[in-house]
């Protein structure tokens, strides 16, 4: 079995690019990616145009501060502390004037989860380059790789890192992300959704990490079943929401890959008809029978336990139009409840955090007038 990746002559591009679950694909809707070391006038005209036109969209945090689509990972730190996701994304100044970044990527138990996923889906898929030429190869190479993890499943086999989209329950917001990992039961060709967590402890972690592992869940689950059913048929919400040409023509090395994965892709030369591949593969799957998270051991990589999460999709729902809500513009955020106060103190932005603050500050209050009200 195979596995796109995608490699560019251009190094820079190519790092850009085949990071897809790190920070740097969040420039993808921002203004880094028409802006280059040397500014010409064309790079000068387009960025003129691309402030233009965002200043034209609407000033929610959506657009504002995701550029109109959000990463199912989003709602995992949402889930957590959304004040501690905003600082995340829009980074607070310490009493220095610095600005406080969490240097995530560096931070050992971070890699090690990462290199554990690396090494897991080694293990049934074998990665192949594929030289890219515009943005456009670069979704067409997702879209070959749903269609894969599709021919995949369908012959019962399990599949690794399978992009994923879509606008689950519509709440009008598109979303992306990435499954670890789609187990197919060969026989009754029922297929769990699984989630591989990495710990530092060998223990499995607490109930509020756990409700983000299965708000994660829940949201693949609904934009896989949302696929597989046909509810999302949406070409163009994805060329909009990608701000992809559809029609642009692919570039070689892309479309002899999506001649060699499948028969069915043998007329395709642009995203619109590979879409219409995807789709139609997709539509040969099942629903998700099961979802799983795997939480295994760091240190030996020994499997701690297996939690399966119920997907009930009510509650799925209101968790959702609350979530989207702050995104919409349509309340203020929140940080944590009372109850979950021992969350920021081992929050980096414990010191500058407002929530915090203005939560102390109630807190103060109320104890003041209580003794007033006793003397
Ligand atoms: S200090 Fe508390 S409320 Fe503020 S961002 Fe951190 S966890 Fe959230």
């Amino acid at each position: 079995m195979t596995l796109i990746k995608m490699c560019s002559k251009a190094e820079e591009q190519s790092m850009k690019i085949i990071s897809e679950k790190g920070s740097t694909s969040n420039k993808e809707n921002d203004a880094d990616d028409i802006w280059e070391d040397s500014l010409e006038d064309d790079y000068l005209v387009a960025a003129a145009d691309f402030f233009e036109e965002r200043a034209k969209l609407p000033q929610d945090p959506l657009h504002t501060i995701r550029g109109g689509m959000l990463w199912v990972t989003d709602f995992v730190g949402q889930a957590w502390c959304e004040q501690q996701m905003f600082y995340k994304l829009r980074p607070p100044l310490d009493e220095m004037g610095d600005v406080i970044i969490e240097d995530l990527a560096n931070k050992p138990s971070v890699k090690a989860g990462t290199d554990m996923h690396a090494e897991r889906e080694l293990e049934i898929q074998t990665p192949v380059q594929v030289d890219v030429t515009c943005r456009e190869d670069k979704y067409a190479i997702k879209l070959l790789n749903m269609i894969i993890a599709a021919n995949s499943l369908m012959q019962g086999h399990s599949r690794r890192e399978i992009p994923i989209f879509g606008m689950p329950s519509n709440h009008g917001v598109f979303i992306v992300g990435i499954i670890d990992e789609i187990r197919c039961d060969p026989n009754t060709q029922e297929l769990d959704l699984v989630e591989f967590k990495t710990r530092e402890s060998n223990s499995t972690p607490g109930n509020a990490q756990k409700k983000t592992h299965e708000m994660q869940l829940c949201i693949y689950n609904q934009m896989w079943d949302e696929l597989v059913t046909g509810k999302f048929y949406d070409k163009e919400a994805y060329a909009h929401h990608l701000r992809l040409d559809l029609t642009a023509e692919l570039g070689a090395g892309v479309l002899n890959e999506i001649r060699s994965a499948t028969i069915d892709a043998f007329h395709v030369k642009n995203l619109d008809q590979l879409l219409d591949v995807c789709f139609s593969h997709m539509r040969h799957l099942t629903c998700i029978n099961q979802i799983y998270i795997e939480y295994t051991f760091q240190r030996d990589k020994s499997l701690i336990g297996i939690e399966e999460v119920l997907f009930n999709e009510k509650v799925f729902n209101q968790k959702m139009a609350h979530a989207i809500s702050y995104w919409k513009g349509e309340r203020t955020i929140d940080g944590v409840d009372i109850e979950d106060a021992w969350k920021c103190k081992k929050c980096d932005f414990g010191e500058v955090c407002v929530w915090r603050k203005k939560k102390a500050e109630e807190c103060a209050e109320k104890n003041n007038n209580k003794r007033l009200r006793v003397q």
